[in-house]
C-alpha cells in the first residue's frame, strides 16, 4: 500500500458530502433536468439523466442480500437488480418470481463464469461469507464485471492484493461495501475530522457488538476470518474516519467467558489505536455484548452517534445539541454512488486500498491480542 497522505484520497470533502446528500433523491435532481429527460427518469431502466441503468448481480442470497441489498435496488436510480448467483436452487426460483428476473440472468456458483457474456450485468456484488470474498471477487473481475465486495474485503492482505490485481487487469472498478460512507451522521463525523469545529480530536470511542448464538459460518474461522473481521471492521473504520488519520500502533486484548460457544473464534476484543496526531481510539468488538456507539472527544467539545452503525435510526448529538440530519437508505446510496463512478468514470470513495488498509489493521489487532505486545504499523 502507498504511504498514506495526511488526508487520505478517499477522505470525504464538503463537496462529496453535498453530492452524496443529493444522490438518490430524485426530487432534488429532477427539477434541474431538461424536460425531454423527465420521461426517461420515469422509465425504471433509465437513469435520471436518460442513460441505461447499470445491472447489478448479487452473489450469495443470504440475510444481507435479501433483507437490505435487493430492497435497496428497488430504490436505486443509477443501477438496478438484474441478476443473481446462488448455490440454492429454491432461492433462484423465489427471487426470479419476486424480482421478475430473466431466466438467463440467474446463475449458480458453477455457471457463474458465463456471466461474462451477459450484457445486462455490469456490476457483481459479492455478498458471500468473508472467507469466500476473494474467490468470488476475482472470478467476477475475470468475467469482465465491475465489483462491489462486502466487508471485510478479504481475510488476508494477500487476498486483498489478488482482488485489486484482478480488477486492475480487467480494467474494472472495485469498491467495498462500506455503506456508512453514504450515511449523513457518519459523514458529519468525517466532515468534523477535517473541519475541527470542536478543536483537535483527542479521543475516539468505537464499540460494536451483539450476542451471537453461534452455529453459522460466522463462528467458523475459515469462512469468517473471526468476528473481529465481521464487527471490528466498523470500529477500525470509525477510528480512521473520526480522526481523518490512519493508526500507527495497536494494543489489543481478548476476553473470553464462554469457552464452548466461542471455542473456535474470539468472543470480545478491546483495543487501542494510536494515531500520528496523538489521538487515540478505544475500541471494543464483541459477539457476546450489545454495543453500537461512536463518540469523539475534542479540545472544545464532543459528539457521538448511538446507534452509530445500524442500517436505520442512526442518531447523533454534540456538546452543542442534537444533530439534525436525515435518515436515508444507505445501501441504495452506496450502490448508486458506485454506478455513477462507473457511468462517469470517477473514483469511488470506498476503494480497494481502504479495504486492504482495514484488513491490515485487523490482522495487527489479532497479533497484539495474541502476543500481548504493542504492534506498530
Ligand atoms: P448469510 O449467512 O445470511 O448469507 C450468506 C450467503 O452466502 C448464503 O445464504 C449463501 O447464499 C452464500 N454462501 C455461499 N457459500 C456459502 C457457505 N460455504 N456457507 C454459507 N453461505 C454460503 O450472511 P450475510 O448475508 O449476513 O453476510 C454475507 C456477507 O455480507 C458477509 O461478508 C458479511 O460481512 C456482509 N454483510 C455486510 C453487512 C453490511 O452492513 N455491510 C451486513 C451484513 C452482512 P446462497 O444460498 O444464495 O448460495
Amino acid at each position: 500500500m502507498n504511504t498514506p497522505p495526511s488526508i487520505p484520497s478517499w477522505q470525504p470533502s464538503r463537496r462529496r458530502f453535498v453530492q452524496t446528500l443529493t444522490l438518490g433523491t430524485g426530487a432534488l435532481l429532477l427539477p434541474s433536468l431538461p424536460s425531454a429527460l423527465l420521461g426517461a427518469a420515469a422509465d425504471k431502466t433509465k437513469t435520471p439523466d436518460g442513460r441505461r441503468k447499470l445491472g447489478v448481480a448479487l452473489v450469495g442470497l443470504g440475510g444481507y442480500a435479501r433483507g437490505q441489498l435487493a430492497p435497496a435496488l428497488q430504490e436505486t436510480e443509477w443501477c438496478r437488480l438484474a441478476g443473481i448467483v446462488t448455490g440454492t436452487p429454491s432461492k433462484a426460483e423465489e427471487w426470479k418470481r419476486r424480482y421478475d428476473l430473466a431466466e438467463g440472468n440467474v446463475y449458480s456458483y458453477d455457471t457463474f463464469e458465463r456471466i461474462a457474456d451477459n450484457t445486462d450485468i455490469d456490476i457483481v456484488y459479492v455478498v458471500v461469507p468473508n472467507g469466500l470474498h476473494a474467490e468470488f471477487a476475482v472470478r467476477a473481475a475475470k468475467a469482465g464485471k465491475h465489483v462491489i465486495c462486502e466487508k471485510p474485503m478479504a481475510t488476508t492482505v494477500e487476498d486483498c492484493d489478488r482482488i485489486m490485481a484482478a480488477c486492475k487487469a480487467a480494467k474494472k472498478k472495485l469498491s467495498i461495501g462500506y455503506r456508512l460512507h453514504f450515511e449523513p451522521h457518519n459523514l458529519e463525523v468525517m466532515r468534523l475530522a477535517q473541519a475541527k469545529d470542536f478543536g483537535a480530536i483527542k479521543r475516539v470511542e468505537a464499540h460494536d457488538g451483539y450476542v451471537s448464538g453461534g452455529g453459522t459460518w460466522r463462528h467458523d474461522p475459515k469462512l469468517a476470518g473471526g468476528p473481529l473481521m465481521d464487527l471490528g471492521v466498523y470500529c477500525v473504520q470509525a477510528g480512521c474516519y473520526a480522526t481523518g488519520e490512519e493508526p500507527i500502533a495497536i494494543t489489543a486484548r481478548e476476553e473470553k467467558t464462554d469457552f464452548e460457544r466461542f471455542a473456535k473464534v474470539e468472543e470480545t476484543i478491546t483495543w487501542t489505536m494510536e494515531f500520528p496526531s496523538g489521538a487515540k481510539a478505544e475500541c471494543l468488538m464483541s459477539y457476546n455484548k450489545n454495543a453500537n456507539k461512536l463518540r469523539v472527544e475534542a479540545e472544545n467539545g464532543w459528539y457521538e452517534l448511538s446507534p452509530a452503525y445500524a442500517y436505520r435510526g442512526i442518531a447523533g448529538r454534540t456538546s452543542k445539541g442534537p444533530m439534525d440530519l436525515p435518515q436515508v437508505n444507505q445501501q441504495a446510496r452506496q450502490m448508486d454512488a458506485f454506478a455513477r463512478n462507473i457511468l462517469d468514470d470517477t473514483e469511488t470513495i470506498v476503494p480497494g486500498d481502504m479495504g486492504r488498509r482495514d484488513v491490515k489493521i485487523m490482522l495487527a489487532i489479532y497479533e497484539s491480542a495474541r502476543t500481548g505486545k504493542r504492534v506498530t504499523l
